[in-house]
This record gives C-alpha cells, sequence and structure tokens, in this order.
C-alpha cells in the first residue's frame, strides 16, 4: 500500500490551529475535552469495575464440600451439596444462637492471689 500523506489537509489544520480565532479555538478545546476523557476514562472505568467485583464478592457463596463460589443457589451447581446458608433438613447452621449458649464462669478466691505483690511498683532510685 503507497498511500500519500493529505499534506493539504494537515497544512489546512496546522494553519486553522495557529492561527487565533474562534474555529481554532473550538477545535483545541475540543482536543483537550476528547485527551481528558481518554486519559479519565479507563480510570473511572477501573475504579467503576473494583467497586463491582467488591460488591459482587460479597454476595458470592463458597460451597463447604467442593469450594465452588457461587451466587447464592441452595445447592451448588457444581457439585449439588446444598449450601450452608440455606435451611436444608437435617443440617445444623454454623451460628450459634447465643440465648441458648452458656457461659462458664470460674471464682477465683481473691485471698489466694498476692494482691499487694501486683499493685507494688518498683521503687527507682
Ligand atoms: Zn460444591
Amino acid at each position: 500500500m503507497n498511500r500519500s500523506l493529505p499534506w493539504g489537509w494537515i497544512a489546512f489544520a496546522g494553519l486553522v490551529l495557529l492561527l487565533p480565532g474562534p474555529l481554532g479555538r473550538l477545535l483545541l478545546d475540543l482536543l483537550g475535552r476528547l485527551t481528558l476523557l481518554l486519559i479519565l476514562l479507563p480510570l473511572l472505568a477501573g475504579a467503576a469495575g473494583l467497586i463491582g467485583w467488591q460488591l459482587l464478592r460479597r454476595r458470592l457463596k463458597t460451597c463447604a464440600a467442593c469450594g465452588f463460589s457461587s451466587f447464592g443457589f441452595d445447592q451448588c451447581p457444581a457439585c449439588g451439596a446444598a449450601s450452608p446458608g440455606s435451611a436444608a433438613p437435617g443440617q445444623q447452621p454454623l451460628e450459634l444462637d447465643a440465648r441458648s449458649a452458656t457461659i462458664t464462669v470460674e471464682a477465683v478466691d481473691v485471698d489466694a492471689v498476692d494482691v499487694q505483690a501486683v499493685n507494688r511498683k518498683p521503687v527507682d532510685g
């Protein structure tokens, strides 16, 4: 392919850009905006993609049996195991009910512990 450069158009564009006038100013303004758009568009798209990915990742459920990540299905699409979030019969939920939990507190005799030794501070000097 032997295409000759359009020197006439290049000279015309250069003249329009160099000469002071509304057309040159408009072209420069347009070029500036286009450049800004071309620079900012990938950044904005990247930020939007990152936020979208974070939102997606929150909704992803990982199968306990095979580790496959899926979107909130009752059954794993890969292996068919019931997901822990769904109320499958005969399956215990992973979270403990706080009302039924028992906290064991062990009483310690205060006199047996040497309080004086704990409160005593080393004297400097
Ligand atoms: Zn699975």
